[in-house]
């Protein structure tokens, strides 16, 4: 089995090292981290040692990817072209910057099309894509999954699809699958994992699922609310995320925890999903 890389969101505006180093700290050989400031304010210029020491740090200590996370208050798909535009060039930037972070993922919620439909949504979404995808990049685009607040597009798998069918450069998008929001979605990940992958992969296909980010929720299946709970806390419930971390299908991926804790809370949380894979290893020997 490939090693687990478990991490959690970390803010930090102390710089890349700063965060490599919280994470080592919290047990974790992954992390997810804001491009900039959520309200998708202006951004600065990537220090670049700071950068190089956290990728020497992250070899060193045998890191899985890094998640990107892209302001969620950006909408690709908003009905008012200024907004739509903000996204694209907001986006753009970020994928620069990456480029001194080859390798690595950079998320982004699809979008609300408020009103204008989910196929005019999803046409949008993809019109953006195609517009700041790069055939030189070395960063995965990923789209996550929803719980279907509002108008959010990506609740449904086939909705992901149709928008990685648009895409010209299919080689640089993949999937992000939020265990909180695919539960409220109405995706049973609780009690029917395999069902729930079966599906993914007759829709989307397995290939295109690369991170994971993990929550429990507080509302119950399908509720469409998008509340994060703290692991075991909540409707999904501690077994359902044993057989997540000891799931084949998630093995090798970045499995991000975004629960509202604190870094000691994260560690809790990350030890204790560390010690239900390693259970698992044992008896299966
Ligand atoms: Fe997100
Ligand atoms: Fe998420
Ligand atoms: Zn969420």
């Amino acid at each position: 089995m490939p090693p687990l890389f478990l991490g959690c969101h970390l803010s930090s505006s102390r710089g890349f090292l700063a965060l490599g180093k919280t994470a080592l700290r919290i047990g974790a050989n992954t992390f997810q981290f804001f491009t900039r400031n959520p309200r998708g304010s202006k951004a600065k210029a990537l220090d670049e040692g700071d950068v190089r020491a956290l990728r020497e740090l992250m070899a060193e200590h045998g890191f899985g990817k890094l998640i990107a996370h892209a302001p969620y208050t950006l909408n690709a798909c908003s009905a008012d072209a200024h907004v739509r535009e903000f996204a694209l060039e907001t986006m753009a930037d970020d994928l620069l910057r990456m480029e001194s972070l080859p390798g690595n993922f950079y998320n982004f919620h699809p979008g609300s099309h408020v009103g204008q439909g989910v196929e005019q949504g999803i046409a949008l979404i993809a019109d953006t894509l195609n517009q700041i995808l790069r055939p030189e990049q070395q960063t995965t685009v990923l789209l996550e999954t929803m719980a279907g607040k509002g108008s959010e597009v990506g609740r449904r798998f086939e909705e992901l699809r149709e928008i990685l069918d648009r895409v010209e450069l299919r080689d640089h998008v993949g999937v992000c699958m939020d265990i909180c929001h695919v539960f409220d979605a109405g995706y049973d990940i609780a009690y029917d994992l395999d069902g729930v992958l079966t599906a993914f992969d007759r829709v989307i296909g397995l290939p295109k699922l690369c991170a994971l980010h993990l929550a429990d929720s507080l509302n119950p299946l399908g509720s469409a609310k998008d509340r994060h709970a703290p692991i075991g806390e909540g409707c999904i419930g501690l077994p359902a995320f044993a057989r997540i971390v000891r799931h084949p299908v998630f093995a090798g991926l970045p499995m991000c925890l975004e629960t509202p804790q604190d870094d000691a809370g994260h560690a809790r949380e990350i030890q204790l999903l560390r010690e239900l894979a390693d259970a698992s290893e044992r008896s299966a020997e």
